[in-house]
């Protein structure tokens, strides 16, 4: 069941290296472009007392920031570890408006270096990613810079129409470059990234938008006075808040090991595609995976060995359904999918294929896991499925949906494991009614 790879140490086991090599390319090679660019700002630095004093100021309200909302960021970054959100932008933002380009550049590494050691270390988050995301910035900095001194410096902003544009300009090209950067490493390690995991969730662009706004203005009243720093705190610590409470609602539906749906929220989901289904007059369908000798995996290598072979099936099952079917973790081992709108004359033998699928698919699994006895990969993993099809006829329930797959899922065990058996059920009638199901088998040719 397990093979035992080479022990690896030292600069063979930094997380980067577990990445394709295409993407370990496009790192090094923007890592390399912020090194040229900020190195040549640097060889023209001529800056004036008054900037460096800015600069100071910028970094240490980054740090006092980060200080404050460290147990606030900590928790954030623990349950929404996919967000591209990071409210330091009012900060580094600032700094690229009115700093020089090499001293922006030193605030950004300053208040990011803060960040790694008070928030994303403690959160386990690899060294390498933080450095791209420092990069991205850093590049956004330089490139609104840029753009600020090409339509004249912070004077143009009192310009009227001039200033807005010149402004917003500014705030475009920052925007732009670090998501674009962003964007472009999602792609790489990540060739099937959908728009929203490249760009972010529309929410997650528009808190990026109110920071960006936050900082523009508090980039203009820096102009008026230093001062006026203290009035960026309030309203950062607040939309830091509303990002929390925003993740952590999605992590009270997210199972925490293996990122899908947890009973509840899928239960509820499910209800409200039964209802949608019976108004559409569509078909459902249902699946219930069940792990083969699952508690052999955990005698043999431990709970924590156990939790990373969840984790690989619960992918496995994902990447073989759709975007829009449900998986959930329905309990410890056992896993759930609803699957709506499979064309209905064949929609048992569509979802036979699905199950098959997602059966095959667990049986080539190579699970790396770290044991007390150093690292192995656990294979010979096994799943049974059992499927229901789900009429849309009202009164219809998840709950009785899933009795008929969960049956099938036994006849699926007892006909000894890793495999599958699909029931095809019509006209469940509405609880009121007491009638029985009417289940009529059907085994699809696999
Ligand atoms: P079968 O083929 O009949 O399904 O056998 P099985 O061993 O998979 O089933 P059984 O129900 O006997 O054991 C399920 C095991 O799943 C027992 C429990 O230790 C384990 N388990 C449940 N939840 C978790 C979890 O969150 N993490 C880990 N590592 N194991 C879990
Ligand atoms: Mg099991
Ligand atoms: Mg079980």
């Amino acid at each position: 069941m397990a093979q035992s790879p080479r022990r690896r140490c030292g600069i063979t086991r930094w997380a980067v290296w577990s990445q394709p090599s295409r993407v370990i390319a496009v790192l090094v090679a923007v890592e390399l472009c912020a090194v040229a660019l900020v190195g040549s700002a640097w060889a023209t630095l001529r800056p004036s007392f008054g900037a460096l004093l800015l600069a100071v100021l910028l970094a240490a309200a980054g740090i006092v920031h980060t200080e404050v909302a460290t147990g606030v960021e900590r928790a954030r970054r623990r349950v929404g570890e996919k967000s591209y959100t990071d409210l330091s932008t009012i900060w580094t933002f600032a700094a690229a408006l009115l700093l020089p380009a090499a001293l922006a550049t030193a605030t950004i590494v300053v208040i990011y270096t803060y960040l790694w050691f008070r928030v994303w270390k403690p959160a386990r988050f690899p060294l390498f990613r933080h450095t791209f995301t420092t990069t991205t910035v850093l590049l956004a900095a330089v490139a609104a810079q840029e753009v600020v001194t090409g339509t004249g410096g912070t004077a143009a902003w009192s310009d009227g129409v001039f200033g807005i544009a010149s402004l917003g300009a500014a705030t475009l090209v920052y925007a732009a470059v670090n998501s674009l950067l962003i964007a472009l490493a999602v792609a790489v390690s990540t060739p099937d990234a959908t728009p929203s995991h490249l760009f972010g969730a529309l929410d997650e662009i528009t808190v990026e938008l109110a920071t960006l706004c936050l900082g523009a203005m508090l980039a203009l009243t820096l102009t008026v006075s230093w001062w006026f720093v203290l009035f960026a705190f309030v309203p950062v610590l607040v939309l830091q808040r509303a990002v929390m409470y925003r993740e952590l609602a999605a992590a009270a539906t997210t199972d925490g090991k293996t990122g899908l749906l947890t009973a509840t929220a899928w239960n509820a989901k499910a209800s409200e595609a039964i209802d949608r289904a019976r108004r559409e007059q569509s078909t459902l369908a249902m699946l219930v995976l069940d792990l083969d000798h699952f508690k052999r995996v955990n005698d043999t290598h431990g709970h924590i060995a156990g939790d990373r072979v969840l984790a690989a099936v619960a992918d496995a099952v994902r990447a073989e359904v759709r975007g829009d079917d449900l998986v959930g973790r329905f309990g410890g081992e056992e896993f759930v999918v609803l699957l709506p709108g499979l064309p209905t004359p064949r929609a048992a033998v569509e979802l036979h294929a699905v199950a098959e699928r997602i059966r095959v698919r667990v049986t080539t699994l190579a699970v790396p896991v770290e044991t007390p006895d150093g690292p192995l990969t656990i294979s010979d993993l096994s799943i049974s499925v059992g499927g229901s099809v789900v009429s849309s006829a009202p009164g219809t329930t998840v709950e009785q949906a899933m009795t008929v797959a969960d049956r099938e899922l036994y006849r699926a065990k007892d006909s000894g494991r890793n495999a599958v058996r699909i029931a095809q059920h019509h006209d469940i009638p509405a609880p009121r009614t007491e009638q029985q199901p009417r289940i009529v088998d059907q085994q699809p040719d696999s």
